[in-house]
């Protein structure tokens, strides 16, 4: 079966690679990737949208493959004459081609467009071959509420600072969305739900990724009014993470980090959650009651099983 309109949501590494394998599994399709802007932050002067940056370079060949993030082929020379300043923070750094995205972003978003606007104009020049959207044109930023080792006293640092600084370290009370309440999705994001033949939800992290873009107020609730199915794929293979820190992050929601338990937190369509259908690995029979659950490979370890998995996914979505 072939899809006219297919809508994933995503985060950064998990998210990219994936809707590389949908665009691969679709040629002829309409993608929409709706993609999470929590881990947004201004620092040196310069909006960062890593998770955005990581799917336009990644869909449009200009990813370092390796690294996960960021150009490849760069050099560094801008982070040392940072760095030889002294200049906070010292334990961010972007290299010297992505600061030119970072300077053509920053300049548009001073002058008054939008995030949307800005994201289509970066990807005219890298044609990801999908239409990029972000979750929300509102500033939404997640912080982690930490303890301080040692006095135990609880403060929120950002999402960045807890995961670029301090590599998950301090273990998270508890993930806040700043400035949610008043954030609406980013246009075209509920047209893009309405006209949908397919959603799937990317094996990103279900915390800090899809549940971030989840909790754009009306988002949910248009993803749920779309009249095509709902079908995630588990970013926990094995009983682990591939790679990141979503073993980190879904203990403190309660979740357990598994195939079944993400499942389980969606939930079924049918019972107020999300799913329809929900992909795990072959070694992670589980049991999601209210959903088609299918065991399919998941590792995205080359362009073909990757391709095979989005394949796997839209036919999930198209039973
Ligand atoms: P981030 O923003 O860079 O953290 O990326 P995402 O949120 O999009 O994706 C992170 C998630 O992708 C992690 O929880 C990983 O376990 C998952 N992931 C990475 N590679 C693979 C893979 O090959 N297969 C599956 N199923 N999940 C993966
Ligand atoms: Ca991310």
């Amino acid at each position: 079966m072939s899809f006219v309109q297919i809508v994933v949501l995503a985060g950064g590494t998990g998210g990219a690679r994936f809707l590389r394998g949908v665009r691969a599994a679709n040629p002829e399709a309409e993608i929409t990737a709706v993609v999470n802007t929590g881990d947004d932050v201004t620092l040196h002067g310069l909006r960062i949208c890593p998770d955005l940056d990581t799917v336009m370079y990644t869909l449009g060949g200009g990813i370092d493959e390796e690294r996960g993030w960021g150009r490849a082929a760069e050099s560094w020379t801008v982070k040392e004459e940072l760095a030889a300043y002294g200049a906070d923070p010292d334990w961010f750094g972007l290299g010297d081609r992505d600061v030119a995205t970072h300077l053509v972003r920053t300049r548009m978003l001073d002058a008054g467009y939008p995030l949307s606007a800005v994201t289509a104009a970066l990807a005219d020049r890298w044609q990801p071959g999908v239409t990029l959207l972000p979750m929300s044109d509102q500033r939404v930023e997640t912080h982690v509420v930490v303890a301080e080792p040692g006095t135990g006293n609880q403060r929120a640092i950002h999402f960045q600072e807890w995961w670029v600084r301090h590599r998950a370290a301090l273990d998270p009370r508890a993930f806040v969305q700043i400035g949610v309440d008043t954030a609406r999705p980013a246009p075209g994001v509920v047209e893009a739900f309405a006209a949908a033949d397919a959603v799937l939800l990317a094996p990103s992290n279900p915390v800090v990724s899809i549940g971030t873009i989840l909790g754009v107020p009306g988002l949910r609730a248009a993803l749920l009014a779309s009249p095509a199915r709902i079908v995630g794929v588990s970013p926990i293979v094995g009983g682990a993470v591939v790679r990141g820190m979503a073993d980190r992050c879904l203990p403190a929601l309660g979740i357990e980090v598994s195939a079944e338990g993400v499942g389980r937190h969606y939930g079924a369509r049918s019972a107020g959650g999300l799913l329809d259908a929900w992909l795990v690995a072959p070694d992670d029979p589980a049991t999601v009651p209210g959903v088609d659950v299918r065991q399919v490979p998941l590792l995205m370890s080359s362009p073909e099983a990757t391709a095979a998995l989005a394949g796997a996914a839209l036919e999930a979505a198209g039973a």
